[in-house]
């Protein structure tokens, strides 16, 4: 898809603001502790590169990524910091986990022998793979469930010459959320497995933003790995309150590029779904459901000059019309997300609006829509 800057719709990501949360994070961690980053999916949308840039200039150590390609975008981007790939890379892969000197996570016992073998294989193998062992501790998701499982991946990772055991790592399925009973159950389990290890690798960790925003004191490890709260966004949506106040690092932004005064009665949109009760202004806003503005946005209201302005009709593929109180000018600014003459629209507004979490607002915004940092 390509970038579209020949229209007004834009992403502005704001630098001071992720800068600031990033560093706010970092000054408020238990001593010996460090912050990666976590990038992945283009920076929640915002950027990969440069969020990890902006990211390295407050201090973080290192990045965390979900997928070898993003992996490789950050290295081939001249990041030469640790870049830990989080989510089960397939051992065919492994000559380019090597070239492009990445850590790698590792969730089964059949997945270190496969990959004994391709190492093997491997012509040119110069240096060992760096592995993060992954515990589940309660997510259900990837991982080895126990301690014994766990320490016997480390000794196979220890006895093999091609790889290196760099981290130990588990995942919160709730620090999110008021009721911390699950979140103790799996840090138990999760210090059960550091105590039956004889020794411990270069980085454990624990802590997701909820985690570092709200069990900062008794998160495991030495390492966070902070994602949603580098961008300003609160991880428990409404339910818990900011441990310190998140900067909102994307707004969102159009203009108006026609308005029209339609007669009582005039449809509006695909399938005119909506109809004038009486004369009413109607502007035209060149965004829609390709920059990932879904047709659930019907019915929310958009602010233009302080105003909120429903959007009326459907949302279309580029376009959408929202409903104005009065006549503007072509090219007046229109707000999406992001604060205007006094009010503000939130991603979270967006997420409640869509009944979904503002992770996925951020994320489904398209690659059309150009990123502009300031
Ligand atoms: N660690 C892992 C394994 C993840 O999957 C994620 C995100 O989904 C994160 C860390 C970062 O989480 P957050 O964005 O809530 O900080």
């Amino acid at each position: 898809m390509v970038v579209t800057y020949h229209r007004p719709t834009r992403a502005i990501i704001h630098r001071k603001a992720l800068r600031e949360n990033i560093k706010n994070e970092i000054d408020r961690l238990p001593e010996g502790f460090e912050l990666f980053a976590v990038v992945k999916a283009d920076g929640y949308g915002h950027g990969a590169i440069a969020t990890a840039q902006m990211a390295l200039s407050v201090g973080a150590t290192g990045f965390c990524v979900a997928t070898l390609d993003e992996a490789i975008e950050l290295r081939e981007a001249g990041i030469t910091e640790p870049i830990l790939v989080l989510s089960v890379v397939f051992p065919s892969y492994l000559s380019l986990v090597v070239d492009y000197d990445l850590s790698i996570t590792v969730a089964t016992k059949e997945w270190l022998i496969e990959s004994q073998e391709v190492l093997k294989d491997l012509e040119e193998t110069t240096a060992p793979i760096k592995i993060h062992i992954k515990a589940d501790t309660g997510m259900g998701r990837i991982g080895f469930l126990t301690p014994e499982e766990v320490k016997e991946a480390a000794e196979i990772i220890e006895a093999s010459p091609n790889m290196i055991w760099e981290g130990l790592f588990t995942h919160f399925a709730t620090a999110d959320e008021k009721d911390t009973s699950y979140w103790h159950k799996q840090a138990e389990r999760f210090n059960e497995v550091i105590a039956a290890l004889d020794h411990l690798p270069r980085y454990v960790h624990s802590s997701n933003s909820a985690t570092a925003l709200w069990h900062d004191q008794e998160m495991p490890g030495n390492m966070i790995r902070y994602g949603v709260g580098m961008y300003g966004l609160n991880p428990s949506g409404h339910e818990l309150p900011e441990t310190y106040p998140l900067k909102p690092a994307m707004e969102l932004v159009s203009e108006l590029i026609q308005v029209k005064e339609l007669a009582s009665g005039e449809g509006v949109g695909y399938g005119k779904t909506y109809d004038t009760p009486k004369k009413e202004w109607i502007g035209t806003i060149p965004i829609g459901y390709a920059d990932g503005w879904l047709r659930k946005m019907q019915g929310f209201s958009l602010l233009v000059d302080g105003e909120f302005c429903e959007i009326v009709g459907r949302v279309c593929m580029d376009q959408l019309m929202i409903r104005l109180p009065r006549d503007f000018k072509v090219g007046t600014k229109v707000t999406l997300i992001g604060k205007n003459n006094g009010q503000e629209i939130t991603m979270q507004d967006v997420a409640d609006h869509l009944g979904t979490i503002h992770y996925e607002v951020c994320c489904m915004l398209s690659e059309r829509v150009p990123r502009i940092y300031q």
